[in-house]
């Protein structure tokens, strides 16, 4: 087995995101939680491996860190690249985190230079003369310039991640990436020629994205956001991925939600509305030791076995705040994980083979309660939202994990009442 592509994302939901993107491409792609070790098993002859790291927000050295293990453990299994996936709006602190991990992967590979490109025009952000843009607007004139975390008061990519690395930066704009793949290759040998280290590069289009997917098959790191992922997928020869689902079509169905986003908060209304059942869990109950994964189980047992079921500890933001008084939010938000984590793997035991997970840190409970290490990817239900088929010592499952503002209202019930 030769593994084409290595991938680490910096963080989970943005691993799901860049999976889903091989996906489409037609690599057969696994997608791996977390630091693996040497016990982390991987589905049989995957063309790509995904693992999802949390280190966008971490200090710059333990991400460092956590990302060179990672491409160790990624070379041991015969991945030939390394992509870095990091946010499409470019997420990050003026020091770091994307210049001083693309620099130790680019190290550690013993390459010279490594070419990064953000762009993802299916979700609006494109990049035109280094210039991030969010739809109509400079990444700098969007909302996200009062992200709570990382608020983001320049597009300009080059001066960003100049910023962040002691390397030189340079561009290769759309003039040059229309002229085709020879032409860029050219260009970065330029620019590795000049002692350039990164190399931002434009692109307005998925067309654009192939063209430069192509024009960096050879390099051993690149960077970017899911866009130009898929086209380096592209431009890998096609694995026939379609063929081989797993899909489970015995079982019982379910949904766990502990996202309290507003399309989360949608897609429970629906599911509601369509006369499904549904179970709302009391979170400060179980604060004070009522056994309310217990009770929840009880009612899942008086439900009808055709029927997907909801359980859910999402709030409105009022409920949510009152919650959050009285508990403390680290407090309130440890019992929901453990709620959803028990409660995940009692319903894999008494037979549900699909479960569909709500919000990105609820995702993470569910697959450390479940025992899950790494997944098959299948088919999107939306895009971004991929099926993804685990086996652990509960059985084989069809598991789909979503960030809370991720799929269509309708996701719930489409998604679990389909059978294909
Ligand atoms: P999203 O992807 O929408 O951000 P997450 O699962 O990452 O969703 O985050 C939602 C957070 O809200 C989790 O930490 C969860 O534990 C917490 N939470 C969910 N429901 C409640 C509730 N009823 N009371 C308090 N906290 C809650």
């Amino acid at each position: 087995m030769t593994l084409r592509i290595g991938c680490i994302a910096d963080d989970f939901t943005g691993g799901t995101d860049v999976a889903a993107a091989f996906r489409r491409a037609g690599l057969r792609t696994a997608l791996v939680f977390g630091v693996p070790d040497e016990a982390t098993a991987l589905p049989a002859d995957c063309d790509a491996v995904v693992v999802a790291l949390k280190s966008r927000s971490a200090p710059a050295d333990e991400a460092v860190a956590d990302s060179l293990t990672t491409q160790r453990w990624l070379w041991s299994k015969g991945a030939a690249q390394t992509y870095f996936k990091y946010c499409s709006t470019f997420d990050s602190t003026q020091r770091g985190n994307i210049g001083p991990v693309t620099d130790a992967l680019t190290d550690a590979a013993g390459a010279a230079v490594t070419l990064h490109c953000p762009a993802s025009p299916p979700n609006g952000r494109t990049v035109y003369q280094g210039h991030l843009f969010v739809h109509d607007r400079l990444l700098s004139d969007s909302p996200l310039r009062h992200h709570p975390l990382n608020p983001m008061s320049d597009s300009a990519l080059v001066r960003l991640l100049s910023a962040q690395t002691r390397h030189q930066v340079a561009l290769i704009d759309w003039a040059t990436l229309r002229r085709g793949v020879e032409a860029v290759r050219e260009a970065v040998a330029a620019h590795q020629k000049a002692g350039v280290r990164h190399i931002i590069a434009d692109a307005l289009t998925n067309e654009d994205l192939a063209v430069l997917g192509a024009s960096t098959l050879e390099l051993p790191v690149v960077a970017g956001a899911a866009g130009l992922a898929e086209g380096l997928g592209h431009a890998y020869p096609a694995a026939g991925a379609a063929t081989a689902e797993p899909w489970p079509r015995a079982g019982r169905a379910a949904v766990l939600a502990g996202s309290c986003s507003a399309r989360t908060l949608e897609q429970i209304a629906q599911f509601y509305a369509a006369g499904l059942p549904s179970l709302h869990l009391d979170v400060l109950a179980a604060a004070t030791g009522r056994d309310v994964s217990g009770e929840a189980l009880a009612w899942y047992d008086e439900q009808n076995p055709d029927l997907p079921v909801l359980i859910y500890a999402s709030a409105s933001p009022d409920e949510l705040s009152a919650v959050q008084a009285q508990l403390g939010v680290a407090e309130a938000a440890a019992q929901v994980e453990e709620l959803l984590g028990t409660l995940a793997a009692h319903l894999v035991e008494r037979g549900v083979r699909r479960l569909l997970v709500a919000g990105g840190e609820t995702s993470g409970a569910v697959t450390t309660a479940l025992g899950v290490r790494a997944v098959l990817v299948g088919e999107e239900a939306d895009p971004g939202v991929p099926w993804t088929y685990a086996t652990t010592q509960h059985g084989d499952f069809a598991l789909m994990l979503k960030s809370g503002n991720f799929g269509a209202p309708d996701l719930f019930t489409r998604a679990l009442t389909e059978t294909k």
